[in-house]
């Protein structure tokens, strides 16, 4: 479906708050634990700069090397926000929502404050031994993807792979493990999606139980759908067009 450029990224951001509002309210929610992750794939520096000027603080790019490519233009944009205006004081955050190789683990971990994408074991314990090393006085934020809908063509753990890995994971010192993502499938309508949205929660709920140090995180639903997911417990949402409009084929 189509999505037309906003008019301004004040407006567009005023309707993304709204329709997370309207879904808290409906599911008992309070809407300041959503998190909007602006997810600037394709996205122009300059444009991404207006964006943080109307007020987003967090942003989302799926590949290491295009936010790579873009990162010493908007080297500034953490100081530029924290000038006049709404968003003052609040740092910027760059989220990985992406798959990660591990040969760019190290760039990544570099670039980015939150990974959203750590789908193996394998890729957890590289990420624990970077950070160990780039950033030794924090833990890196991560979320560990899961495949919910078992879809063949989707990276993640599946669910049952997680609940055996998940306990190793978690005693990497060098990570702080805030919760689960997931890519939902291409469906038609957003009510569609809800099954999976239910699925990440539940997973989550699960292995919560029994693992404490398992952060309660769900990063879920993008412009199609948030709202949906917001009503299914969403803590982050990923919205590209809704924002920056529709992007070019394929992307
Ligand atoms: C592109 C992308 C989004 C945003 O998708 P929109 O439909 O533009 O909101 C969210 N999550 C991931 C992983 C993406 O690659």
């Amino acid at each position: 479906m189509g999505v037309s450029p906003p008019s301004s990224f004040a407006a567009a951001r005023a309707v993304v708050l709204q329709r997370i509002a309207e879904a808290a309210d409906r599911s008992g929610r309070d809407p300041q634990g959503v998190e909007v992750v602006a997810v600037t794939k394709t996205v122009q520096p300059d444009q991404i700069r207006a964006a943080a000027a109307a007020g987003f603080r967090s942003f989302g790019e799926n590949r290491v090397q295009e936010r790579q490519a873009k990162a010493e233009e908007l080297a500034t944009l953490a100081a530029e926000g924290a000038a006049p205006g709404a968003a003052a004081g609040r740092p910027v955050t760059w989220h990985l929502v992406g798959p990660l190789q591990s040969n760019k683990a190290r760039r990544a971990v570099e670039l980015f404050d939150v990974i959203e994408t750590v789908d193996s074991l394998e890729l957890a314990q590289r990420l624990d031994r970077i950070a160990a090393d780039v950033r030794p006085t924090a833990r890196l934020r991560v979320l560990l993807q899961v495949n919910v809908d078992d879809d063949p063509g989707k990276a993640g753990f599946h669910p049952a792979e997680l609940e055996r890995e998940v306990a190793a994971i978690l005693e990497l010192r060098g990570l702080g493990v805030e919760g689960l993502m997931t890519v939902g499938r291409l469906v038609d309508s957003a009510e569609a999606a809800r099954e999976t949205f239910v699925s990440l929660r539940a997973v989550s709920e699960r292995l919560r139980a029994l693992h404490s140090s398992l952060g309660a995180g769900l990063s879920m639903g993008m412009t199609d759908d948030y709202p949906v997911a917001v009503e299914e417990g969403a803590t982050i949402v990923r919205i590209g067009r809704a924002i920056f409009g529709d992007r070019p084929a394929g992307r």
